[in-house]
């Protein structure tokens, strides 16, 4: 299988356009679309962020494409892990409160790995896709230090040094 016909059906099971894989992923629509028809090889960088996006298995694609997934590790989020987070979330977006199924639910993880923080149950906080969406914007207009107040005034998670 080629990596372009594997990410343009990864998508499609999804439900997500172009259009919004690009919002979320800050790839080009242009480069999106080049990559699907293969006219494009994706940078690793890139692939990991398209996988994310997609919620599948970074490793596969990185494999497809004969990158290292040695260090991949910390990318791939254990499944049980997954579902423990749902749980714990009740199925709920943590910022708006929208529940699946009425809205697709996504993992993201309040401080990035690389920031230095690990994958783990307290680091991983259910958003809804308008939200994953939106708090990526935030971050990036306000920066990681002023999202930091924002998760604690709206998702009330209490920091350790709080
Ligand atoms: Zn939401």
């Amino acid at each position: 299988m080629k990596i372009g016909e594997f990410l343009r059906s990864a998508r499609k099971d999804k439900n997500i356009t172009l259009r919004k894989l690009s919002e979320i992923t800050d790839i080009s629509f242009s480069q999106l679309g080049k990559i699907e028809r293969e006219e494009h090889k994706p940078s690793k960088e890139n692939l990991i962020k398209i996988a994310n996006a997609l919620e599948i298995n970074v490793a596969f694609p990185l494999q497809l494409l004969g990158y290292d997934t040695g260090e991949m590790k910390t990318n791939i989020i254990d499944p049980l892990l997954r579902y423990k987070m749902f749980v714990r979330d009740e199925l709920k977006c943590r910022i708006c409160g929208a529940k699946a199924p009425t809205v697709t639910l996504m993992t993201d993880l309040i401080v990035p790995v690389d920031d230095g923080e690990e994958v783990n149950l307290e680091n991983m906080v259910s958003l809804c896709e308008e939200c994953f969406t939106g708090r990526k914007r935030f971050i990036e207009i306000e920066g990681l230090e002023k999202d930091f107040l924002f998760k604690k005034n709206k998702l009330r998670i209490s920091l350790k040094n709080n």
